[in-house]
């Protein structure tokens, strides 16, 4: 049984997909963790991610691999656990861009598929439900307004003691959906068979049950 979750940066996949597979003992597998994990990898180097040769040729260096620890993921670059050193702007921004180009979501793709095909998984990204996992199951494309969106990661990151200006926040989560949305390989957008749920005006809680829902129809 695959869930596939999809949608912008901040509309809260990663906080509502964990709720998702605790409630039905399923994998949580955070695909955004691995573009970040390999984006670290270039940023750490100093390489060039606006040069379609420097991802071609470095992707071959770079090993992401996922491991599970009490249903926790963790995400590893050439065997380091990178986990705590992934959740920057930095990292989400060279993330977004290095997700444009086919050769770094290839190498990524594989590995999401196997785990889906060997495990009841709730994968979240922006691609899951129309490329990774077409044949998902239950489908769900997660939005909020950017404003909203803005407010979330702005109140996260003041509980963090990180110092930011909530205006900046929402053009960084406006210019990443552009890059995400626009792009021409796997661009984010909600599959035709996803069900659209908009979490602005909706607590964790009850888009959890409003996807546990629609995971009951489909069993
Ligand atoms: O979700 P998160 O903010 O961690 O993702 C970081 C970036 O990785 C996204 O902005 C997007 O460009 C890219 N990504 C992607 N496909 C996925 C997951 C993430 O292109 N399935």
């Amino acid at each position: 049984m695959n869930i596939a979750i999809d949608g912008p940066a901040g509309a809260g996949k990663s906080t509502v997909a964990k709720g998702v597979a605790k409630k039905l003992g399923f994998i949580y597998v955070d695909t955004g963790a691995m573009f970040r994990a390999m984006a670290l990898y270039f940023l750490r180097n100093h390489l060039d991610v606006t040069k379609k040769e420097v991802l071609e040729q470095e992707v071959k260096n770079i090993e992401v691999t996922l491991k599970f620890e009490q249903g926790e993921q963790q995400v590893l670059l050439n065997g380091e656990n990178v986990g705590g050193l992934i959740r920057t702007e930095e990292v989400g921004n060279t993330a977004s861009i290095i997700a444009v180009n086919q050769a770094i979501r290839s190498r990524l793709l594989e590995i999401q598929q196997k785990i889906a095909r060997e495990n009841n998984v709730v994968m979240d990204g922006r691609d899951i439900g129309t490329c990774v996992l077409p044949n998902a199951q239950v489908k769900i494309y997660l939005t909020a307004s950017s404003k909203e969106r803005a407010k979330r990661r702005y109140e996260e990151l003041l509980k963090k003691g990180v110092d930011c200006d909530i205006n900046d926040i929402e053009e960084d989560i406006i210019k990443r959906d552009q890059a995400d949305m626009n792009r021409e390989i796997a661009p984010l957008r909600q599959a035709e068979d996803a069900v659209l749920i908009d979490s602005s005006h909706m607590t964790i809680e009850e888009v959890v049950d409003a996807i546990i829902e629609q995971y009951d129809q489909k069993k």
